[in-house]
């Protein structure tokens, strides 16, 4: 295997980090997987049928990388009720075909992210010119082609719920992509905050392959509209969360992480928008 060298999209990932392949258990009921540099999420009771949902779907083409974490930690790969798609960056997506046809389940996206999802529209080209690390640079080399989901995608209800789980609610966080979501249960402040929120510097290959722990605003070379992102992100902040479980990065808790989230709404111009990079200007 030497696909750490190639330049070929879809398969060049240059990168994993100290915790791939790593199980974190968030609470009784959330549980982050780490695939190399992303993070999925089980999500309510996985070591039942229907009971539990998926969010996201990693960044290995292969179904078996997270049907095998499964089997690991709970004994069997049950079929979830359904697969939260926060957004449909390659990074995300990964496996999301097979996995929905090997469960025979449905994917939900928020409608503005369906054409990315459906072959019709390509995101726009990551932007290796932006400023940030070794991560940036590469990052002309991603995969930025829409993939085609169909038959299984669908959008999610307008009203923000999700069908089976009544105490979560997807809340739009647009300026990463379109179409992004965050997930967000009240009763515990419980927030999978995908792409919006991270904790760790993605567009720093030290900081990726570490995973050096800091709240940051979203991956530069993928981000095209920063002053949504900025708003996106007060919202995130108005739902006063308790913890964190981002897309990338560490999950986060308790008062250092209210503290980070409030100093990062309050410099989010100064530290999340690049100084330079082609999606800076209006
Ligand atoms: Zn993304
Ligand atoms: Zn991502």
């Amino acid at each position: 295997m030497n696909n750490q060298t190639s330049t070929e999209p879809n398969t060049t990932i240059p990168m994993t980090s100290a915790h791939d392949g790593l199980v974190q258990r968030l609470t009784e009921d959330i549980f982050c997987y780490t695939d190399k540099i992303v993070n999925v999420y089980f999500v309510g009771n996985p070591g039942k049928p229907h009971e539990w949902f998926l969010v996201d779907c990693g960044i290995s083409t292969t179904p078996d990388v997270i049907l095998t974490a499964l089997k690991t930690e709970f004994g069997e790969a049950h079929p979830p009720k359904m697969i939260v798609l926060t957004h449909g960056h390659f990074d995300h997506v990964g496996a999301a075909f097979d996995l929905a046809k090997h469960w025979d389940v449905s994917l939900y996206c928020h409608e503005l992210e369906l054409p990315f999802v459906t072959g019709g529209q390509d995101y726009p080209k990551p932007d290796p010119t932006v400023e940030g690390g070794m991560v940036a640079k590469l990052s002309g080399a991603f995969p930025h082609k829409a993939i085609d989901l169909t038959p299984f995608v669908k959008p999610f209800d307008s009203n923000g719920s999700l069908e089976g789980f009544p105490e979560w609610k997807w809340i739009h966080t647009p300026g990463h992509s379109p179409g992004q979501i965050a997930l967000f249960r009240e009763k515990d402040g419980a927030l999978l905050s995908a792409d919006a929120i991270i904790t760790v510097k993605q567009d720093s290959l030290y900081d990726v392959l570490t995973q050096t722990e800091d709240l940051q605003g979203p991956p530069r070379y993928l981000t095209t509209d920063w002053k949504q992102a900025k708003l996106s992100t007060e919202r995130l902040r108005d739902l006063q969360p308790e913890f964190i479980g981002p897309g990338h990065g560490l999950p986060m808790f308790g008062d250092e992480f209210k503290r980070h989230l409030e100093q990062l709404v309050q410099d989010f111009d100064r530290v999340a928008v690049p100084d330079f990079g082609k999606y800076t200007e209006e």
